[in-house]
């Protein structure tokens, strides 16, 4: 039990947004009330504890620095823990204790012998799943349907694969040997914390190599419960350390002298400072960063699915998403009907407590990223597009935002341009396959798409044309880990899951010289 209250499930929660939307200037739908009752997830069946140290070289060390940063519940501000904050000294010891645990045992264990290691952390990772879903959900703010249902089965997931990989390297790479790197320092955002942990640790462990994980400043939880999964795993010492700290951390790690790989997923801002930072070092690095995906509805496509994919592709998560479909252009002659279809299907989202089952949109990840919401919804008023959202109360403390669209966007409009990374979408029109296609394309990002028409050789023309690295088409936001997921353009390079997700840990070399 932290200082901060082990039950951090807001207190001072209103009714839940599930009626009264209307245009924000024009009420035009009459009121409908439909309350759910409460059905708060437990929090008594596990411990945040007070304090975490850090996780290096198999156990839990107190920083050098002796300094710690509060961890809190975006929900209702309430402090869940302290969480250490590792200096330029502590990721050298991390560092260090990860190249000793690859050259005396990592690299030398038999593959199948690593395999077992990833697989039971799989395992563990699905025995404390309610454990790990809560605190996501405290420390994010994330809904528990999400977290329950998405994070963490999708984490177990990524090591249960890569488990699977670990000793049939040699057909990942056809004719070539391959082997590990060496010492890999990842760095993940806060928007998917367990998720991403796993994104990075999985294949760099099937593949030989040892880590050093630096998880978000917001969202540290989830990995340093990880840390002690890990830890129970009997994982050997230093495979695998977890520093936490903020962007200094993050900067210690990925410029120091002794480690191989890097691999970042957050803003495209990071990315090219740190792509800047290894430029001449010989490193490897891997880059994903953001998005501004492009959702294209067609008009013969079957509308209310399409609908789900829309709410699905910029709502979840509170549009904390990298591959959030943020810029829907809908083919001009259903463009009415979508949008009364949009605002009937927002109505019914409820916002709120995000222990609640019943929750679709929870709290906002942090007081910064909520001003950064607002600034950009600023913008785009103050440029001339139409702004609705549900006009419900909200929860007076935390971090909210309604779930909002914005209709009459331009493409030159900061809201066309911008990741948003919140709930809010922004709409625009086109009239044929090209246009959309054009449009699609207009934008720095190039990480995901989505497509919806009944036609397959329009999703085929559409999908070949738009430049993303993932494309669903007739639905939306769908993972597996072994399907690869990156991107092109500023959304970086590199990919992770599947097969592609190995070779940023590999070095192959001819057969002969292995
Ligand atoms: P961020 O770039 O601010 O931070 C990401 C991580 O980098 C954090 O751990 C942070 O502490 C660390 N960091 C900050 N400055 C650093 C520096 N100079 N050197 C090294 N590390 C540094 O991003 P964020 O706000 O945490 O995350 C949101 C962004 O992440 C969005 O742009 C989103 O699109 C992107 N994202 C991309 C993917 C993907 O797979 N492409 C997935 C999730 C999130």
């Amino acid at each position: 039990m932290g200082d901060g209250a082990q039950d951090g499930r807001p207190t001072n929660f209103q009714k839940p947004c599930l009626h009264n939307y209307a245009p924000l200037n024009k009420m035009t739908t009459p009121s409908r009330e439909w309350d759910y009752a409460p059905a708060p997830e437990a929090t008594d069946h596990f411990r945040i504890r007070g304090r975490y140290d850090l996780f290096i070289g198999g156990r839990f060390v107190e920083p050098r620095s002796g300094r710690y940063r509060r961890t809190i519940n975006p929900a209702n501000e309430k402090v869940l823990s302290r969480v250490a904050e590792a200096a330029e000294g502590d990721v050298d010891r991390a560092v260090r204790a990860a190249r000793r645990a690859y050259e005396r045992i990592w690299s030398r264990m038999p593959a199948r012998e690593r395999a077992k290691y990833i697989y039971r952390i799989a395992r563990l990772i699905q025995e404390r799943s309610r454990e790990l879903a809560v605190i996501e959900t405290m420390n994010g703010g994330k809904p528990i349907r999400e977290s329950r249902d998405v994070d963490v089965p999708l984490a177990a997931a990524h090591f249960f694969y890569y488990a699977g990989w670990a000793d049939k390297l040699k057909f990942a790479v056809p004719a070539r040997g391959v082997r590990p790197l060496g010492v890999a320092a990842q760095v993940i955002p806060w928007n998917f914390p367990l998720l991403m942990a796993a994104w990075k640790l999985a294949p760099a462990l099937a593949c030989g190599n040892t880590c050093v994980l630096k998880p978000a400043e917001t969202t540290p939880l989830t990995a340093m419960h990880l840390a002690q999964i890990i830890q129970e795993a009997d994982l050997p010492p230093g495979v695998v350390n977890i520093v936490t700290g903020d962007g200094r951390t993050g900067a210690a790690l990925a410029r120091h002298p002794s480690v191989d790989k890097v691999a970042f997923t957050g803003s495209t801002e990071v990315g090219k400072l740190i792509q800047r930072m290894l430029a001449g070092t010989g490193k490897r690095l891997t880059l994903e960063l953001g998005g501004k995906a492009a959702h294209i509805i067609c008009d013969d496509a079957p509308l209310d699915q399409a609908m789900e994919g829309v709410i699905a592709g910029i709502y979840s998560n509170q549009g904390h998403v990298c591959c959030a479909g943020s810029r829907l252009f809908v083919q001009e002659g259903i463009y009415p009907l979508v949008i009364r279809k949009l605002r009937d299907r927002i109505r019914t989202l409820r916002v709120g407590d995000p222990l609640d089952k019943n929750t679709d949109v929870g709290a906002i990840n942090s007081r910064a990223q909520l001003e950064r919401i607002e600034e950009l919804v600023a913008s785009g008023v103050s440029e001339g597009a139409r702004l609705y959202r549900q006009p419900c109360r909200l929860p007076r403390k935390g971090f909210w935002f309604p779930p909002s669209f914005f209709t009459g966007v331009s493409s030159t409009h900061r809201i066309a341009q911008e990741e948003i990374f919140g709930p809010v979408l922004s709409i625009m029109t086109f009239r044929s396959p090209e246009e959309a296609i054009e449009r699609a394309n207009n934008t720095p990002y190039g990480l995901s798409a989505g497509v919806w028409t009944e036609k397959g050789a329009r999703i085929f023309k559409i999908a070949s044309k738009v430049r993303a690295g993932v494309i669903w088409a007739n639905t939306y936001n769908k993972f597996d880990p072994s399907s690869p997921f990156g991107g092109y353009k500023e959304s970086g390079f590199g990919r992770e899951g599947g097969v592609a997700g190995l070779l940023p840990y590999l070095l192959t070399t001819q057969v002969d010289r292995l």
